[in-house]
């Protein structure tokens, strides 16, 4: 593993990365993880990960969690780049269909990332706002982790999203109110209740497991990134990464 510290977004102090952090301890904003790309490039190379499995692990150099630690995965990543030729004659348009993750979204790159350095770096108990998709994969990493979930979900999020959830085995709490609603009872209860915070951009590791859709890009695209890339913004997660 390659990853030197954690360094705040805003102000630049370094955190441990050895143990479990949230936000920047000095002015609460977002925390990045630095890695030592030089390093990771010695064994990381188009040739080495051509050969290895189609996980988003593959990376494995440029991601967090130590060598001999088995990562928690479902198999996320490594999703096909389809090309849209009904548009064809306009634009040369290409799709990344993320909907073949084990939960059916993105949110899962994130996710498998985040819950498998969580439950290395000690937390039991994993909590999350969502209005759909980050609630169904936290649900999934923590089930397989044999971590606890606390899902906080706006009372209209759709239902399939709710009973994914709890299906999965998650807590699930429906809250009259927007996910900032969510968000900030998950903020006051945290410490009582021993959560460890998992929104977005509160914890470290999410941006990691995002920032693999970049690399697969580039790799299905013959190391050319293309001219322009759509992305939904959501969070901000996907694009930092
Ligand atoms: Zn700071």
């Amino acid at each position: 593993m390659f990853l030197q510290h954690l360094e705040c977004s805003a102000c630049g102090r370094q955190h441990q990365w050895s143990r479990l952090q949230n936000l920047c301890l000095s002015c609460q904003k977002p925390l990045l993880a630095i890695v030592d790309l030089t390093a990771a490039g010695r064994t990381l190379t188009r040739e080495s990960v051509a050969t290895r499995e189609k996980s988003l692990w593959r990376y494995r150099e440029v991601l967090p969690l130590p060598r001999d630690v088995e990562p928690i995965s479902l198999g996320e990543g490594g999703t096909p780049l389809l090309h849209a030729q009904k548009f064809e004659d306009n634009i040369d348009l290409w799709i990344k269909d993320e909907s073949l993750n084990p939960t059916q979204s993105f949110k899962a790159r994130g996710m498998s990332v985040a819950v498998s350095m969580a439950k290395y770096l000690g937390a039991t108990k994993l909590a999350v706002p969502s209005a759909g998709n980050a609630g169904g994969a936290l649900a999934a990493y923590a089930a397989r982790a044999r971590l606890e979930a606390h899902i906080f979900m706006p009372r209209d999020t759709p239902r399939a999203n709710i009973i994914e959830c709890r299906e999965l085995g998650a807590h699930v709490t429906l809250i009259d109110g927007l996910i900032t609603d969510c968000a900030a009872e998950i903020a006051r209860r945290k410490r009582e209740e021993g959560w460890f915070d998992m929104s977005t951009l509160k914890e470290p590791y999410r941006i990691e497991g995002k920032k693999t859709l970049g690399y697969e890009l580039a790799g299905q695209c013959q190391w050319q990134l293309p001219d322009v890339i759509l992305y939904p913004t959501g969070g901000g997660t996907g694009l930092i990464g």
